[in-house]
């Protein structure tokens, strides 16, 4: 659940003529010794040095990045040329090539008819990660077909569009118009690649709250539409919990922070606010406010609050208010702002169990509860309310999920007839936490558990929680 959204840190300008270096000719300069060749070739996934570029101020915590393909471009008043491109030492390694015999790397390509044209998808992966890539590969030709007829605006990307792994982003992924570089699975999964599509419309328009809100909910829009699956971290009721952490610790921040420190936002609101949004004015504010950013690349306050005044919602002038600009909310829900033409219930379940759980303390419930984190540990918590899958679970850490009812464990003693052999418990470890087990022995009030990872312990009944037994079932839906 780390944070996908990232910066942007390049902005390119394609040049029209096209530059080939000489892979015989590396230019003067900075000659790298073998240990920062190994080093920055990623130890031969890159051969064939075609130039380094010294420019410090590039510099990052690692000990080398990979950049993927670019062609010849512009960069700080540079020309750069086409390769492959890492950073390391304070240098910009070009590279002709992968080696894609001797590195494990493999590459597919796929070509998409488009509204304009036809282009080319080509991706370069791990081998090991053969099967991701040949899903990714499509769900990325029919998010590209998908944002295209959504918002009507031609894919703007270049004629080969490159994918790129790798193991050495620090986030999830990075996209602009004629790449994206994403993380080895289980990182960079098909949720952050339909995020990462939609900015080869929208790479290098500000405010960053629109960029990437859209990208937030349009990516949201395309997983639902074709129901593509989400892995376990990505869910949208994490991200939503995460925010409401954060609004109990008094921690929240409006989207358009001053500094634009958007990765510091909990992107829980931004999903949730472009939700209120597309509830109020349905797909065309949505398509509005996208063909407005691309079409000016940088939009005021003042030109969005004018795009809200035209769909009849009621306090449209309101919409900034808490969410954008600093100061309270004037609303939580789309209804509190407008009539809701295009509600979206799943959100609305759970904003609505939040809201009223978080933000009413009358309303607070407090049978307590085991449930089973995406980490597979069980952790104490409240139930504050339901939601599509089982149960919202708060965890005493503040963390909130949504839960299968078969990984929730009311926290009261079980009767003594309730637990037999073979009943699968929690049990107090020796730490005084809580581990999943089995009973494999009963004597005098003793109950021995094998715990799951086969160690064994002998406790009371008073330190026992029964799982439920439709436990094992999980994952078969
Ligand atoms: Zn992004």
């Amino acid at each position: 659940m780390s944070n996908k959204y990232f910066t942007i840190l390049f902005i390119l300008l394609l040049t029209s003529n096209q530059l080939y270096a000489n892979p015989t000719n590396m230019k003067k300069g900075f000659l790298p010794n073998q240990e920062q060749l190994n080093i920055a070739s990623l130890n031969g996934k890159y051969r064939i040095l075609l130039e380094t570029i010294y420019i410090p101020e590039d510099d990052i915590n690692e000990l080398v990045h990979e950049d993927g393909f670019y062609s010849t471009h512009k960069y700080k008043n540079r020309v750069m040329p086409e390769g492959y491109y890492t950073y390391s030492n304070s240098h910009w390694f070009v590279w002709k090539e992968i080696d894609l015999v001797h590195s494990g790397y493999k590459r597919i390509s796929k070509s998409i008819q488009l509204k304009e044209k036809s282009i080319k998808l080509e991706m370069e992966f791990l081998k090991k990660n053969e099967n991701w890539a040949e899903e990714s590969i499509e769900v990325i030709a029919k998010g590209i077909q998908f944002i295209e007829s959504f918002t009507g605006v031609p894919y703007p990307g270049n004629q080969t569009y490159r994918i790129f792994e790798t193991q050495t982003l620090q986030t999830l992924g990075r996209a602009n118009s004629s790449r994206m570089l994403i993380a080895s699975p289980p990182k960079g999964s098909i949720w952050t690649q339909m995020h990462e599509i939609v900015h080869i419309w929208n790479v290098g328009t500000k405010p960053r709250w629109i960029s990437e809100g859209l990208a937030n909910f349009i990516s949201y829009l395309i997983m639902r539409d074709h129901s593509f699956s989400y892995i376990d971290g990505d869910r949208y009721e994490n991200w939503i919990g995460k925010w409401f952490k954060e609004r109990i610790q008094k921690k929240d921040l409006p989207l358009n922070d001053p500094f634009d420190q958007y990765d510091k936002i909990a992107q829980g609101k931004a999903l949730v606010y472009w939700c209120i949004l597309y509830e109020l004015g349905g797909e065309s504010l949505i398509k509005d406010i996208f063909t407005s950013l691309v079409s000016e690349k940088n939009l005021s306050n003042r030109k969005v609050s004018s795009i809200f005044n035209k769909y009849e919602i009621t306090h449209s002038d309101k919409l900034l208010s808490g969410w954008i600009t600093k100061g309270n909310y004037y609303g939580n829900f789309a209804s509190d702002y407008g009539e809701v033409r295009h509600s979206l219930p799943e959100i609305d379940i759970l904003l609505t169990s939040y809201v009223n759980y978080i933000l009413s303390p009358k309303n607070q419930n407090t049978v307590k509860v085991w449930a089973k984190w995406s980490d597979e540990k069980w952790y104490l918590g409240i139930l504050p309310g339901s939601c599509p899958k089982g149960k919202i679970v708060l965890f005493e850490d503040g963390d909130m999920s949504c839960t299968m009812n078969s990984k929730i464990v009311q926290d009261i003693l079980p009767g003594s007839k309730d637990v037999k052999y073979g009943s699968r418990v929690l049990a107090k470890w020796r730490n005084g936490k809580y581990y999943p087990g089995t009973v494999s022995q009963i004597e005098n009030k003793n109950y021995t558990i094998l715990f799951d990872d086969e160690e064994k312990l002998s406790v009371e009944l008073k330190d026992l929680r029964l799982i439920p037994e439709n436990e094992l079932k999980d994952g078969i839906n």
